[in-house]
């Protein structure tokens, strides 16, 4: 038998008709929301992830702009750019693609963006709301779009054990905190694992929803799963593949042909965690656009 297909596409579908309508709104009062990319280098995969990003905001009705800046940008001329930014009425989303090159501070980076303009989630103000389970800052897009995948799919949380592979600031230890939150949509018991956990499979055995978010191609196998239970699979690794046109392929952090015949459900990878950061950060930009005009 094999488990049922969470389908993010599908699902990132939904999130972004919901997100249509609301620009539609805010085209009615005069304004169009407005995210801006700030791309520093030519990292192969931050050109992709942004070039996605701009796309769907154009197809979503969001004005979208990059910063394409080169390698050798200081990080007084970046957070220069940021100032101008957050004092720019017309710019409601801020996002600089990480990774930035070594001679930037990330941190200084993402502390200097306006938290009401943060729409990836990563000032400390929006990560310290999410902490205190103040639902008034922004949530980091790839938890927050798992969470609305299982939502969505119907999949409690409530009351579930619930393993997280992975304690990554972007991903594992933000979904942590959004599971364990007090609320109908999340009440998990949460084991957050890492590589010094001892034996995950140990914990995982028992999860009825494990997250990989490690960044080990095909680490987690049919046997690290209990019959029945929901994979959810974040990881995305590229590994050397001479066959393929391009000399490599990407895969994500599950054995996605073992753990089908026995999970529930599991989400496929492409087309699973993927299309949902992308929606999530389209919400929030709206969301964004919302709060500084009201
Ligand atoms: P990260 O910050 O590097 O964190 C990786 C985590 O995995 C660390 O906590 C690490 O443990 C843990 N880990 C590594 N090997 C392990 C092992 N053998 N057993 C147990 N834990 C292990 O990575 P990230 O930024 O969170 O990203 C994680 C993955 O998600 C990456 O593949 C990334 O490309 C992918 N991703 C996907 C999306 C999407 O939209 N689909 C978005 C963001 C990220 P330590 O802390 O002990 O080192």
């Amino acid at each position: 038998m094999s488990a049922q297909l969470i389908d993010g596409k599908a699902i990132a579908d939904q999130v972004h008709h919901e997100t249509r309508q609301r620009v539609q709104t805010l085209l009615t009062r005069g304004i169009q929301p407005a995210i801006v990319f700030v791309r520093v280098g030519e990292d192969p995969a931050s050109r992709a992830y942004v070039g996605m990003k701009d796309k769907q905001a154009a197809a979503l009705g969001i004005l979208s702009r990059t910063h394409v800046l080169p390698e050798t940008t200081t990080q007084p001329e970046l957070l220069a750019l940021i100032d101008s930014l957050n004092a720019d009425p017309n710019t409601h989303g801020i996002l600089v693609q990480a990774p930035l090159p070594s001679h930037i501070s990330e941190t200084a980076v993402f502390f200097r963006v306006d938290p009401r303009k943060d729409v990836d989630g990563f000032h400390p103000l929006n990560v310290g709301k999410l902490l205190l389970g103040d639902p008034s800052g922004f949530r980091p897009c790839t938890p927050a779009g798992v969470q609305e995948l299982l939502i969505r799919s119907r999949i409690p949380t409530a009351g579930a054990l619930v393993a997280i592979l992975g304690r990554g600031n972007i991903v594992g230890k933000p979904l942590a905190a959004i599971l364990c939150q007090k609320a109908p949509s999340a009440n998990a018991t949460v084991c957050l694992l890492h590589s010094a956990s001892r034996d995950f499979s140990a914990l995982t055995r028992q999860a009825d929803i494990v997250v990989a978010a490690m960044g080990r191609a095909e680490l987690v196998r049919a046997h690290h799963i209990k019959p029945g239970a929901t994979v959810i699979d974040v990881g995305v690794n590229r590994i050397d593949d001479p066959a393929s046109p391009r000399g490599y392929r990407l895969v994500g952090d599950i054995a996605f042909d073992e753990i089908t015949h026995v999970a529930a459900h599991v989400t496929p990878n492409p087309g699973g965690v993927g299309p949902m950061t992308i929606a999530m950060l389209m919400a929030n930009t709206v969301t964004a656009a919302e709060a500084l005009t009201a």
